[in-house]
């Protein structure tokens, strides 16, 4: 049941694509069937902006009870491969989207070279053998007319003899294109007489050598969505000038009949652009290929796959795409909101466990040698029913290096020498000095334990202001540590005249090799969320392995320790 301010609420969230969509539904379009459809072009993997069009064109499809199909728009073979159409498949279902049907572009090459014969039997597309920079410079400009093509008026029977050479390879790459014969004088630059078919002469990964003709987006998008019965084609804004032309072809296509219905509608709305990194799937491929990065899934990476590495969970990444909705304004989103939303997820997934990344030993003097507890610690706090582990405890301890500081300032709440800590679930210690190197480097920190200060004891009541975390350095286990900050050093790298392999951050990867971590984490599998107490989300990294344990951050946890501490 809803009550009224519910209702309001809802409609009041919808974001104007949805908006749109209720509106067709309420005046009965397309009988009232929602269809919408994903297409990437299998030439690289998905990034966070495929996961913005991702959740719109499966979230509206499951919202209204439709169907979203996943569409491989694979009409350039030079850069297409089936690697990344697995890859594709893989990245949608993790953040938790199902297709109904899978479809190709290149399944309708043979409807869609029909159709260009009928354009060219009709009078309406002409072959033309100009260079690329010829066509180009007779475009002319938005308000001045193009000049028309030499070409334009051949005669039909030459056109449909050279359009059969451009695909039987007799006819040389760049030798010829189809143009579609509209308006040289359009306003709509889209319009004038723009290409349809180019030659290109590459074994395709599906069709193999059938076709050497290959047709251009704006003649394959629009037939393709109409062809398989689409009724919002979801796109981004950049579409926005291209969509008279994606009306005009299905109004061909369609020859003048049932103009109104059944026909798929483009809406338009505003890419992700992320501060500090690049979207271009150009530019993501060079740093892949040039060994800039580790691949498509280094973590640094702002890949699904990377995201996925380096510990987001698929939930955090849809909840950011909710936070910065859809409009019809391109903007630029802060890398801070996004790390926020992780954090917030990962805040109420995450194990919680200790691991030392800059190991000092801690020796409690007063405590039995050889002797060792078991201490209970929370599996996570915002989820008791995720129940407890175990955590040994004994006389020498790793603690972090920089919990400990000789001469400390007045509100350093950690370690020096005459001031008291909790050891997160175990015992107050109160620190009584240290021994030096003889180049004066601290190598041991000393204390004396409490032992009626015990987690759950009368004596733990005690008012402590610091808790640290620690690791028993005979029941730890050794590990590597990746520490990841954003891969550009500029807000803006697309926006940057510099190459943007020049604007990468040289400290975007930091490796840690001489860190520990509990022995529980050995339970652990890669993609497991962790919380690395006092430190931040963590994640196991897919190459560990038992004898060599790594663990990717995630991200940090808001500084709460001086917060609570000033
Ligand atoms: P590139 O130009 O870098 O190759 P693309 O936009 O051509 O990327 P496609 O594989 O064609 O990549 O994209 C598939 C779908 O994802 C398209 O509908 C496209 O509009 C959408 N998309 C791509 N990038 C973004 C982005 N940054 N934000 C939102 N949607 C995006
Ligand atoms: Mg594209």
């Amino acid at each position: 049941m809803t009550t009224n301010t519910e209702e309001v609420l809802e409609k009041k969230s919808l974001n104007f694509v949805e908006e749109m969509i209720e509106k067709d539904l309420k005046e009965g379009k397309n009988g009232g069937r929602i269809q919408t459809r994903f297409p990437p072009e299998p030439n690289g993997y998905l990034h966070i902006g495929h996961a913005k069009a991702i959740c719109m064109d499966f979230g509206a499809a499951q919202k209204y009870g439709g169907v979203c199909n996943l569409r491989l728009d694979d009409t350039n073979p030079v850069k297409e491969d089936t690697e990344y159409v697995e890859a594709i498949k893989e990245d949608i279902k993790w953040l938790g989207f199902e297709w109904g049907n899978i479809y190709h572009a290149s399944d309708y090459f043979q409807q869609l070279w029909d159709f260009a014969v009928r354009l060219i039997k009709e009078g309406k597309a002409y072959i033309d053998e100009q260079t690329s920079e010829e066509i180009a410079a007779q475009k002319g400009t938005p308000t001045q007319p193009g000049t028309d093509s030499p070409y334009r008026n051949r005669p039909i029977e030459e056109n449909l003899e050279l359009f059969n050479k451009m695909n039987s390879g007799e006819a040389e790459e760049g030798s010829m294109v189809l143009r579609a014969k509209l308006d040289m004088a359009s306003p709509n630059m889209h319009f004038r007489d723009p290409i349809i078919y180019r030659i290109i002469n590459k074994e395709h990964h599906r069709t193999g050598n059938k076709w050497k003709a290959y047709p251009m987006y704006d003649f394959a998008h629009g037939q393709s969505d109409y062809f398989e019965g689409v009724t919002h084609s979801i796109c981004t804004l950049e579409f926005v000038p291209h969509r008279p032309l994606y009306d005009h072809f299905i109004d061909e296509l369609k020859e003048g009949k049932d103009l109104d219905d059944n026909r798929p509608r483009q809406i338009e709305f505003n890419r992700l652009n992320l501060t500090y990194t690049v979207m271009s799937k150009r530019k993501l491929l060079a740093l892949v290929k040039e060994g800039l990065v580790q691949g498509w899934d280094d973590p640094r990476m702002p890949t699904i796959c990377g995201y996925r590495r380096r510990g987001y969970s698929p939930e955090s990444i849809r909840k950011f795409i909710d936070m910065i909705g859809y409009t019809k304004f391109d903007a630029l989103n802060d890398m801070a909101m996004l790390e926020a939303a992780v954090r917030e997820d990962l805040n109420l997934r995450a194990t919680r466990v200790s691991a030392v990344l800059d190991p000092i030993k801690l020796i409690i003097t007063n405590y039995p040698e050889g002797q060792v507890e078991e201490m209970e610690a929370v599996n996570n706090p915002e989820n008791l029913d995720e129940g407890t582990h175990t955590i040994e405890f004994s006389r020498e301890l790793w603690i972090e290096r920089d919990d400990f500081m000789e001469d400390a300032p007045k509100k350093y709440f950690r370690l020096t020498p005459g001031n008291e800590v909790r050891l997160k679930n175990a015992y107050i210690v109160k620190c009584t000095g240290c021994k030096k190197d003889e180049q004066g480097n601290v190598v041991e920190v000393y204390c004396e334990y409490d032992p009626e200060s015990k987690s759950g004891m009368p004596g733990a009541d005690r008012k402590v202001k610091g808790t640290l975390h620690w690791l028993s350095c005979g029941h730890c286990l050794p590990a590597e540590v990746r520490l990841y900050d954003r891969l550009f050093s500029v807000e803006n790298p697309s926006a940057d005249e510099r190459d943007f392999r020049e604007l990468l951050n040289p400290d975007s990867l930091k490796i840690l090799t001489n860190c520990y971590v509990e022995k529980y984490l050995a339970t652990k599998k890669p993609l497991d969320y962790l919380q690395f107490q006092r430190i931040g989300y963590f994640t196991m990294d897919k190459d560990a392995t038992a004898e060599h344990l790594i663990f990717n951050k995630t991200v940090g946890l808001k500084d709460t320790w001086s917060k609570k501490n000033k």
